[in-house]
């Protein structure tokens, strides 16, 4: 089989394209390193001894989308191309529904085209309202989003909603990620934020070689155990392997599938920092702060019909994914660059 994966040069993209090389698909990829290095595509031709095709270029070119798809037959594709800094988004709305939801119709268009019926798409916790029960199962209450980006989600699961309504035996796999960390055991792979890092894992690590003098916490005061956000954290290993479990899911489900990828397990901000304590043995300066606009207290997912419906679970701890990340981080230090 093989799997034409968009955003193939990013953090989750460069997972995805390693475990699908490892389990004998042929992956062709794209990107336009708008966040992202193609030192890291050299990496995963070297790391894995495969070499595939790789295109650089925009999603949105739909003529370029047509060479590739006449060129290659491809079997299902691995929407991961995506813009998603959220303080970002708020700032330049625009330039997000542009990116996010452009790519996502001229691939459909693409797809339809050339016969293509099977896709898995990256969505995100950020779907579902503030105002959830948690746990929160597939059947949680969307919408509501509280910046553009998490739009830009619930947009592209409607948009293909749609299309698979009318696709004969269309099959998507909307794919709600809660908040993917850890890197490839190798420690060739990881996340390479471009700036400072937005999300708590970068920022832990990137403290712990020195870059910053602490970490600020924000809000110590949630309805909480110890008052700090709890957030289910995956390993990208898991979440990428996630991916190759939907791929077999749609070849025998047509229609619209909806997944989160998560643990199921709560961990604070204060946990997560403690946990990379133990497992670096590096203490981390640290000071709470005020509440970041729009954190919630919880985000948890529920992941029983992942389980049922895909066989598939986490399987990494939080050791893991703080070891991966140290091991990264410690070797590479300015990330694909290094
Ligand atoms: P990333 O930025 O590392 O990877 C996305 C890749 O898409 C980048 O390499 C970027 O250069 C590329 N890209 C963006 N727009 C493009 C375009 N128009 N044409 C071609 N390439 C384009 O991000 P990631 O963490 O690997 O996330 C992958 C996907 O998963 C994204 O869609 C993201 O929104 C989604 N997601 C990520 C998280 C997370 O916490 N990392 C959580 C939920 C959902
Ligand atoms: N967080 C923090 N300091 C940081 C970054 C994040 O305290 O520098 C907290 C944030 O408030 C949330 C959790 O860590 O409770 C996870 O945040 P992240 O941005 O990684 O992911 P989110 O769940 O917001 O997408």
């Amino acid at each position: 089989m093989t799997i034409f994966v968009t955003g193939g040069a990013g953090y989750i993209g460069t997972h995805v394209i390693l475990e699908l090389l490892e389990q004998g698909y042929a992956v062709v990829a794209a990107d336009n390193f708008v966040n992202s290095k193609p030192s890291a595509v050299a990496r995963i031709k070297q790391h894995s001894g495969i070499d595939f095709s790789f295109y650089e270029m925009d999603i949105r070119d739909s003529g370029r989308l047509n060479e590739i798809f006449t060129a290659h037959c491809i079997d299902c594709v691995v929407h991961l191309a995506g813009l998603k800094a959220v303080g970002e988004s708020v700032e330049q709305p625009l330039g997000y529904y542009a990116n996010n939801l452009d790519s996502t119709i001229s691939l459909l268009s693409a797809m339809r085209a050339h016969e293509i019926n099977k896709i898995v798409f990256s969505s995100s916790a950020t779907v579902y309202s503030g105002n959830n029960e948690m746990p929160l199962t597939e059947e949680s209450r969307i919408g509501d989003c509280i910046n553009p980006y998490g739009w830009t989600k619930f947009m592209c699961e409607q948009i293909l909603t749609d299309c698979a309504r009318i696709g004969d035996g269309c099959a998507v796999a909307l794919l709600r990620y809660f908040n993917p960390i850890g890197a490839h055991e190798s420690g060739l792979f990881g996340e390479d934020p471009r700036d400072t890092p937005n999300n708590l894992m970068p920022f832990i690590a990137q403290t712990a070689m020195g870059k910053f003098s602490h970490l600020n916490i924000y809000g110590g005061d949630y309805e909480t155990p110890d008052g700090t956000g709890i957030r289910d954290y995956i390993h990208v290993v898991d979440l990428a392997l996630g991916h190759v479990a939907a791929i077999h899911y749609l070849c025998k489900h047509p229609g619209v599938s909806t997944f989160n990828l998560g643990t199921g397990r709560g961990v604070s901000v204060l946990e997560l920092v403690t946990a990379f304590e133990q497992s670096t043995g590096i203490s981390i300066s640290k000071k709470i702060i005020a509440r970041r606009p729009g954190d919630l207290a919880i985000c948890v997912a529920d992941v029983e019909k992942a389980k049922r419906e895909l066989s598939w679970e986490s399987k990494k701890s939080l050791h893991d994914a703080c070891t991966d990340t140290w091991r990264w981080q410690s070797t590479n230090p300015n990330g694909y660059d290094s």
